[in-house]
C-alpha cells in the first residue's frame, strides 16, 4: 500500500496495464494526480522496474540509491574490502577541497610564484573529476573515452570550435599519452585542478608576462606550462608527503570528516556475513585518527563500545595503490603502540588486531583466504581503486561518487527535464527528416538551425552543473569518466552507505543493454527512426540509468 511506501508516488496516467498490474500486486497502488513528493529510496524495487517507472511520471528519490553496470549477487560476496579517503571517510565539500587548494597555493608563493596568486580563492563551481590537463598547452579539457574534446578551456576562458582546432587539428588528443596528458582521477584532484587555472589564468592576464605558445616569458626566464605542472604536482606531492593537510585535518575534524553514525552499523552487519578488511594508502596514525574519529566516538547510544580495529578482519596501511593490485610492495606489521614499521617481511597467518603495511591484492587473498571473485571492493578512485582491482585481479566493484546526488538533482530540475525533452524532440525531427532517404538520394536536408538549437541546449544544460558542466556527460555524449564507470564499476553509488539499503542476498539486476544506448552517437546525422533499438531507456538519464 501507499503508506508502506512512501518513497515512490505516482500517477496513474498513462501507465501500462501490465505494470499497473505489477503494482497493485506487489508494491503499491499507483495514485492519481498530482504528485507528491517522495522521501525514501527506491531499494525494494527491482532494478528494471525503476527503468520503467521514470518513463511514467514517476517521482523517485535516488540519493540512497546503488546502481548496477552489471549484475551481481551480494550472497556471492565473501569478501567487502574498503578504501578509506573519500570511501569510507568522505570529506566535507568543499571546505576540504579549499583547505587542499590553500596549502598549494601557499607553498607555491613559498618557492617563488609571485605573491598576487594568494589573491585566488577556490572556487567550487569550476573544477570537475575526469578533466585532463594538457601540460604543453596549458589547457583543460573535458573529453570523451575516445578522446574527443567536449569542454576546453585556458585559464578561465572557454575556448570555442575555431580555437580549440587551433591547438587540436580533430578537436581530438591521444589520451594514452600520459606524459603530456594528465588525467585528474580523483577528488583530491580537484584543488590542483583549479590552482592550475588560477596559474594560467593569472599569467595571461599579468603584463609582466609574453605570452607564448608553450608558456610565458618574463625577461631570460621562460615558464612554460609543463614546468607549471610540475611544479604544482610537487607542491601536491609536498603537503602530502610532510603530512601537512592530514594534521590539519586531524586538528579539525569536525569540519572537514563526515561522521556518520551508520558506519559501524554497516560495518558490524557486514561482518556477520563476510569478510571485512581496509586498505588505505594513507599511513598508520592517520588512519588510526580517522577510524576512531569515525567508529569509535560514533557509537549508537546503547551500543558497545569496541575498537575500531575491532570492525576488520584485516587492515592494511600505505597500501601504495595501483601498486598494490600488481607486484605489490613488501608487507610488514605496524606496531600499533608506536606506529613505527616492523622490520622484515611478514610471512606468518593473518592475526585478528594487526595492522599490516604495504603487501598487494595477492596477499590479501592468500591471508582471508578468499578468491578475487568473492570480493567486492568499494573505493573513489576509478583508477587506483576501481579499473586496477578489475582489470588486474578480477575483483568486484564499487565504485563510490559522491558528485552523484548534485548530478541527479541538477539533472532532476524541471528546467532541465524541459531541455534534455526537446533535445530528444530534435532527435525525433532529425530522424523523420531521413526516414526516407538512402544511398540513393541525392536530397540534402538543411539541418544547420536544428544542430544551432542542439548546441545551445546541450551547453545550457552543461551549465546547470557548474563552469564545466557535468561529470557525466555533454549533451547526449558521455565523459572519459562516465566511461570508465561503466566498463569498470560493477555498482556505483554516491557514498558506501547505501549499501545499508539493501538486504546482504540482493541480486542487483543490469537492465539489458543492445551493445550501447546511444547508437546514433557513432553516425549523428543518420538516426532513422525504422532503424532505432527499443530497447526501453531511461528518460531520467541514459547514462545513469541505462547500463
Ligand atoms: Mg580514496
Amino acid at each position: 500500500m501507499l503508506s508502506d511506501h512512501p518513497h515512490l508516488l505516482l500517477s496513474s496516467e498513462g501507465l501500462h496495464p501490465i505494470i499497473t498490474k505489477y503494482l497493485n500486486q506487489h508494491i503499491l497502488k499507483p495514485v492519481a494526480a498530482p504528485l507528491r513528493s517522495c522521501t525514501r529510496n527506491t531499494c525494494s524495487l527491482p532494478a528494471f522496474m525503476c527503468l520503467v517507472l521514470s518513463d511514467f511520471s514517476c517521482v523517485v528519490v535516488f540519493d540512497h540509491r546503488v546502481f548496477a553496470n552489471r549484475s551481481l549477487t551480494l550472497e556471492n560476496i565473501k569478501c567487502y574490502g574498503f578504501d578509506m579517503d573519500y570511501t569510507m571517510a568522505m570529506y566535507k565539500s568543499p571546505d576540504y577541497e579549499s583547505l587542499g587548494f590553500e596549502l598549494i597555493r601557499d607553498r607555491m608563493v613559498s618557492v617563488g610564484y609571485p605573491h598576487e596568486l594568494l589573491r585566488y580563492t577556490y572556487d567550487p563551481s569550476f573544477p570537475t573529476r575526469g578533466l585532463v590537463i594538457d601540460t604543453t598547452y596549458g589547457n583543460l579539457l573535458k573529453v570523451d573515452s575516445n578522446g574527443n574534446i567536449l569542454v576546453c578551456s585556458h585559464g578561465f576562458c572557454f575556448l570555442k570550435g575555431e580555437d580549440i582546432n587551433n591547438y587540436y587539428p580533430n578537436k581530438f588528443i591521444q589520451r594514452d599519452d600520459t606524459d603530456r596528458f594528465y588525467i585528474l582521477n580523483t577528488l583530491f584532484n580537484l584543488s590542483e585542478t583549479y590552482l592550475y587555472t588560477c596559474l594560467v589564468d593569472f599569467f595571461t592576464r599579468c603584463t609582466r608576462y609574453t605570452n607564448l605558445l608553450k608558456g610565458f616569458q618574463h625577461g631570460d626566464l621562460l615558464m612554460s606550462y609543463r614546468s607549471m605542472f610540475q611544479d604544482v604536482r610537487d607542491a601536491m606531492d609536498f603537503i602530502h608527503d610532510t603530512g601537512t593537510l592530514k594534521e590539519r585535518t586531524i586538528k579539525n575534524l569536525d569540519k572537514y570528516v563526515i561522521k556518520d553514525s551508520n558506519l559501524p552499523v554497516l560495518l558490524t552487519r557486514l561482518k556477520v556475513v563476510a569478510k571485512v578488511f581496509l586498505a588505505t594508502n594513507s599511513d598508520y596514525s592517520y588512519t588510526k585518527a580517522i577510524m576512531k574519529y569515525l567508529l569509535e566516538n560514533n557509537a549508537k547510544p546503547g551500543s558497545p563500545k569496541q575498537s575500531w580495529r575491532s570492525f576488520f578482519d584485516l587492515i592494511v596501511v600505505d597500501t601504495r595503490k595501483p601498486l598494490f593490485f600488481g607486484e605489490g610492495t613488501v608487507l610488514r606489521q605496524v606496531d600499533t603502540d608506536t606506529g613505527k614499521l616492523r622490520i622484515g617481511t611478514y610471512t606468518g597467518d593473518l592475526q585478528h588486531g594487526t595492522v599490516y603495511s604495504g603487501g598487494s591484492s595477492d596477499i590479501i587473498c592468500d591471508l582471508l583466504d578468499v578468491k578475487g571473485k568473492d570480493i567486492l571492493y568499494v573505493g573513489d578512485h576509478i583508477f587506483g581503486d576501481i579499473l586496477k582491482s578489475k582489470k588486474r585481479q578480477g575483483w568486484k566493484t564499487f565504485l563510490v561518487v559522491p558528485e552523484l546526488n548534485i548530478e541527479l538533482k541538477v539533472w532532476d530540475q524541471k528546467k532541465n527535464k524541459s531541455l534534455f525533452e526537446e533535445l530528444k524532440r530534435l532527435d525525433v525531427f532529425l530522424a523523420e527528416i531521413y526516414k526516407h532517404l538512402d544511398s540513393g538520394s541525392s536530397e540534402c536536408p538543411d539541418i544547420d538551425a536544428v544542430q544551432t538549437r542542439m548546441k545551445v541546449l546541450t551547453y545550457r544544460m552543461d551549465m546547470s552543473y557548474g563552469q564545466m558542466g557535468s561529470l557525466l556527460r555533454s549533451g547526449a555524449r558521455q565523459t572519459l569518466f562516465a566511461s570508465q564507470l561503466m566498463r569498470y564499476a560493477d555498482l556505483y553509488s554516491s557514498t558506501c552507505m547505501n549499501l545499508l539499503h539493501y538486504p546482504f542476498n540482493y541480486l542487483f539486476m543490469a537492465p539489458p543493454v543492445l551493445v550501447s544506448s546511444h547508437p546514433y552517437i557513432l553516425c549523428p546525422m543518420k538516426r532513422c527512426l525504422k532503424t532505432r533499438l527499443t530497447l526501453p531507456q531511461s528518460s531520467l538519464s541514459p547514462t545513469i540509468l541505462s547500463r
